[in-house]
């Protein structure tokens, strides 16, 4: 799933390609994933422009000159792409956004989980009431303190839980506690005061280089272009299993940790 280096880099992209541009129409293929209706879309962005992009937890919001939000979650293998009008029809297309200037904006998503949500400023407050604060934003340290010391589930399933914290998914929390040192399978109101603090640390530096490379595509993602990241090829530990250790060259295990795939160095991270 696009997490949040992923999203920022098509927040980044999409701002610089359709800002401006105003809506034609939208048709899908797909109409349950469009909420509440095609219809209701339709009615509601149709004329209007795109005023603004940006982007919280692990999802996308445009702004449109209306006064209308456009809420977009790609889930686990969501793209948007911006393409000329005429361009060959992208693979899993199953929404399109005409926009001025012959460009579309183009929903493709191969297992159709993802979704596009009007909102009004309002019903947008209500949605992102839901989550925690992010890395990178109002996540401080202070904070993060706080949300470990109160449960004792796997410290990596907390990184994990929108609610608690938002845009960390499986590839940036195996990452993030690799460089912290800490097992992802400790209780997180155990941590030390040091650890807990490495760990916020390395949390920004996994999610930093993520953004610098463009996100990881080793599966589903690319960008508003279309184009792969690179940050699978930065991986420190995750999908490494059975490869070494890039400190200590043991062998680097894979568990399962509430239902995911989670990588380790048993010996860095005892
Ligand atoms: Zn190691």
């Amino acid at each position: 799933m696009p997490e949040l280096p992923e999203v920022e880099t098509i927040r980044r992209g999409l701002s610089r390609l359709i800002i401006g541009r105003k809506i034609l129409g939208i048709t899908t293929d797909s109409p349950k994933q469009i909420q509440p209706s095609l219809a209701a879309v339709k009615k509601a962005i149709v004329g209007a422009k795109i005023k603004r992009i940006a982007r919280r937890a692990k999802l996308l919001q445009i702004f449109l000159s209306n006064d209308q939000i456009l809420v977009v979650h790609l889930k686990l293998t969501g793209r948007l792409l911006v393409r000329k009008k005429g361009d060959p029809i992208d693979d899993w297309q199953h929404v399109t956004i005409n926009l001025s200037g012959n460009k579309e904006l183009r929903f493709a998503d191969l297992r159709k989980f993802g979704w596009i949500k009007l909102l009004d400023t309002r019903g947008l407050k209500l949605e992102f009431s839901k989550f925690g604060p992010e890395p990178l934003d109002d996540l401080t340290l202070e904070k993060f303190k706080e949300i470990l010391s109160l449960t004792r589930r796997p410290v990596k399933q907390v990184l994990m839980d929108q609610k608690k914290i938002s845009g960390i998914g499986n590839i940036y929390a195996n990452d993030a506690l690799f460089l912290a040192k800490i097992n992802p399978r400790r209780p997180a109101s155990k941590l030390s005061a040091a650890e807990v603090k490495k760990l916020y640390e390395a949390i920004e530096k996994v999610l930093k280089a993520g953004i610098k490379y463009r996100g990881a595509s080793d599966q589903h993602y690319l960008d508003a272009l279309g184009k792969k990241g690179a940050y699978q090829e930065y991986f420190l530990v995750y999908g490494r299993e059975g490869k070494k250790c890039f400190d200590c060259s043991e062998k680097i295990k894979k568990i399962k940790l509430g239902g995911r795939g989670t990588y380790f160095c048993p010996k860095c991270q005892s």
